[in-house]
């Protein structure tokens, strides 16, 4: 891959953000320890199998970062660049997600050190349930609630979903969402982070009053977010001018066909790798386009203090976690590009994950009208909260995000704090 990426660490950029909220909000300090720090992190240790015989060993992470607002709530990630901070980074952005968009959850993550490319069917969930198995005591309904992440999807969740039911000797459907709709899953759960996205970029054309039909966007990353984004904003009249994935990256001014695009993907055992009607381009370069929307899908650390001057964009729409490093972000206010947080821009998934948690919960099955509305409501009000904080306080819609995130937070900890500081009432 040609791409040269400048790793900084996700949960740096993470804390800084949070500092300058805190000082803010004048968070005394044992509460912003406390905020800042997970509750609990788990590495686990397993050996599968493999097709050819062998046994191989994982390395897996589950992390609980805080639990105030509900049970925990967040992805797997089955990726070799997997590491316990970038977990615990991811872990923290689900806790501000929830807390942002009003989603009764708090914030997990977690992950397998591996390369799902390599791995067979059988082999991935062999190593699925393995890992299920190891962490049986901490996932759970009411505890702790796995998702898809990048590298995982609908297989990966059913297989989870089995092996915890096995183990626990009855079927949980809503140990995890992002199931396929045969294993409890909901309508709307595949496409909703990309939709959310779609949704929170109109806006944000809106606030800067483009026209969708005028206006042009770049998408970095083409899978689970990236696909789906660049599907919606296409039917909304934009034109997706460039798409890259880790393959390759490609230009086309006249816009691309994207429903044409995805049938080739889908054909080309989802790769867009050798797609005609476009050029190829440098993946750098896709981040540097003149286009009026910039959406990095792919992941974390892509646009840092190395290459933010030269961003062209007039609005970043964060659809993967952490796509902005800390260090970059000054440099993007000076030059009026307009950055969507991701504990906005990408909440659509964490938000009918709920709706299917509470589906399985309810026993009940939603109508797809029903959850994009839902959606909708729920990412608009997100939206102008998060820009209302901003202008009140005079800080980026992210400082704004993590403001609102981080005072629902840390007041519901201290009502808890003080109900288990309380002396019992004494029962003769
Ligand atoms: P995915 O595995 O489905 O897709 C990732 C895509 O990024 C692939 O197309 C891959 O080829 C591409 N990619 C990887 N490295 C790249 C690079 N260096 N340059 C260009 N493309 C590259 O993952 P996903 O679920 O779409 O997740 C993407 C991001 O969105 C992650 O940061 C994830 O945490 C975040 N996210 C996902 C969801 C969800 O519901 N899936 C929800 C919220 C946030």
């Amino acid at each position: 891959m040609s791409t040269e990426l400048i790793k900084q660490n996700p949960f740096q950029s993470m804390i800084d953000r949070f500092n300058i909220a805190a000082d803010i909000l004048r968070l005394d300090e044992s509460i912003r320890q406390k905020l800042q720090r997970p509750e609990k992190q788990i590495v686990v240790n397993f050996s599968i199998t493999l097709d050819n015989g062998s046994e191989k060993n994982f390395e897996g992470y589950r992390v609980i970062h805080n639990t105030a607002l509900g049970p925990s709530k967040g992805g797997i990630r089955y990726d070799t660049a997997v590491n316990l901070d970038e977990v615990k980074a991811l872990a923290a952005w689900m806790t501000w997600k929830s807390a942002v968009t009003g989603i009764p959850f708090g914030g997990a993550k977690g992950g397998i050190i591996c390369d799902p490319r390599t791995l067979s069917k059988s082999e991935l969930e062999k190593i699925t349930r393995a890992y299920t198995k190891a962490l049986s005591d901490v996932f759970g309904p009411d505890k702790d609630v796995p998702a898809p992440d990048m590298g995982t999807g609908p297989d990966e969740m059913g297989w989870l979903m089995d092996e915890f039911s096995i183990v626990h000797g009855k079927t949980i459907h809503a140990v995890v969402t992002g199931k396929h709709l045969h294993s409890g899953g909901s309508l709307g759960r595949v496409e909703a982070t990309g939709r959310g996205v779609s949704i929170i970029t109109l806006l944000a054309l809106e606030k800067l009053k483009l026209r969708p039909a005028r206006s042009s966007v770049a998408i970095q990353g083409f899978g689970n977010v990236g696909l789906h984004s660049a599907l919606f904003l296409f039917e909304k009249g934009l034109k997706v001018v460039a798409v890259s994935d880790v393959s390759e990256a490609f230009y086309n001014p006249e816009g691309l066909n994207i429903p044409e695009l995805i049938l080739y993907y889908n054909l080309n055992n989802k790769s867009i790798k050798g797609y005609p009607n476009s050029v190829a381009i440098k993946h750098e370069d896709l981040l540097l386009l003149d286009v009026d929307v910039l959406i990095p899908a792919a992941k974390e650390d892509v646009i840092t203090q190395k290459n933010a001057h030269d961003i062209r964009a007039k609005i970043i729409v964060e659809g993967a976690n952490g796509p902005v490093s800390s260090d970059a972000d000054k440099i993007l206010h000076d030059n009026n590009v307009l950055v969507v947080p991701d504990i906005l821009a990408n909440a659509g998934g964490v938000t009918v994950s709920y709706f299917e948690w509470l589906q399985n919960s309810l026993l009940e099955s939603w109508r797809i009208h029903q959850i994009n509305t839902r959606l909708e409501d729920i990412l608009e009000k997100g939206f102008e909260t998060v820009f209302r904080i901003a202008s009140k306080h005079n800080v980026t819609p992210r400082i704004a995000a993590y403001i609102i995130a981080l005072k629902k937070v840390a007041d519901t900890q201290s009502v808890k704090e003080v109900a288990l500081d309380t002396p019992k009432f004494k029962q003769n």
